[in-house]
């Protein structure tokens, strides 16, 4: 059964079998625009599975404000399950603000700047770890001046375990830096991915979506984010995180959230005889968020990114 108050909007992108899909809900009463993105990366699941539930059960009577929806930012990229788009090989998180006449990555920026982003009041972008990495639930968000108050009350209010500061300046290309350049508070989303999302991340993922709701006035419910969350901060830049220094099979020495002494082995990588090629230390203290979780890499593959504790 299809929402009534739904409306699409599909636009034309550098390729035709991929429009790019748009959805607004407007609620009964006046109230802020929120969007909600997912699949920037084609291999996480946990946005379009959210987004479509929400879709189908939130009733535009009982809401105040408008969502614009786009589940699948990177329709080339789900399609084929990829984290980059495989006709031009770039990854959408990087191409903000994008270009018109550019590459069909740089094209998909443009539009999700032009008719997702830069119309909305506030941001939500839904990532997680995708296939080859782990990592714990969390809210990240840019402490910039104008925008971070918002955000990081939006980070609260989703009600993750753990809530992830970024300093400013957020690096370029991203949906967070787009928003934020624009003035529009802003957080992401990851958990600890997988090919399969596990049903109850994505009923968390819902959760957290009504609980920022309710907190911008949008839902007629009380916000109930939980527990206070463990915080940390840090870079978040996994363009500039511990990479695989050669390639072979893959074997994790330390959890997810456990405190890092600068040196520790996290790492080992082995040959196919077992021998080991190489042990990749933590580089400083820290808190592991990041953890390679596929058995293999090859040489530059990210295999770990930390954080420090925030509190
Ligand atoms: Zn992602």
């Amino acid at each position: 059964m299809t929402n009534p108050g739904l409306r699409e909007t599909r636009l034309t992108t550098a390729l035709p079998d991929h429009p790019l899909r748009i959805f607004t809900l407007k609620g009964a009463r006046a109230g802020p625009v929120l969007a909600l993105i997912g699949a920037v990366h084609g291999d996480e699941l946990e946005g379009p599975l959210t987004l479509s539930a929400l879709m189908q059960s939130l009733d535009p009577a009982e809401m105040a404000g408008t969502l614009i929806l786009c589940p699948a930012a990177n329709p080339e990229a789900l399609a084929a399950s990829t984290r980059c788009s495989p006709s031009d090989g770039r990854n959408l998180a990087r191409c903000f603000p994008g270009d018109p006449g550019g590459s069909p990555t740089e094209v998909l920026a443009a539009l999700i700047a032009r008719h997702v982003i830069r119309p909305a009041d506030v941001l939500i972008d839904l990532h997680s770890g995708g296939g080859p990495v782990h990592c714990p639930l969390f809210a990240g968000y840019g402490d910039a001046a104008a925008t971070g108050g918002a955000a990081r009350a939006m980070a609260r209010a989703f009600g993750a375990p753990v809530v992830w500061r970024h300093p400013a300046p957020l690096p370029p290309g991203r949906t967070l830096s787009e928003a934020q350049d624009a003035g529009i508070p802003a957080i992401y989303i990851e958990a600890g991915g997988g090919i399969v999302p596990p049903p109850e991340i994505v009923s968390r993922y819902e959760a957290g979506v009504r609980g920022i709701m309710a907190h911008l006035g949008m839902l007629d419910q009380r916000p109930d984010p939980g527990p206070a969350p463990r915080q940390v901060a840090g870079s978040g830049d996994l363009d500039h995180a511990i990479m695989a220094p050669v390639s072979g099979l893959c074997h994790c020495r330390v959890d997810l959230l456990a405190p890092l002494s600068k040196g520790d082995i996290c790492f080992d990588i082995t040959d196919l005889d077992g021998r080991v090629l190489a042990s990749v230390p933590a580089e400083a203290d820290g808190i592991a968020m990041f953890l390679r979780r596929s058995r293999w890499v090859s040489q530059g593959d990210l295999l770990m990114a930390s954080a420090h504790p925030d509190d």
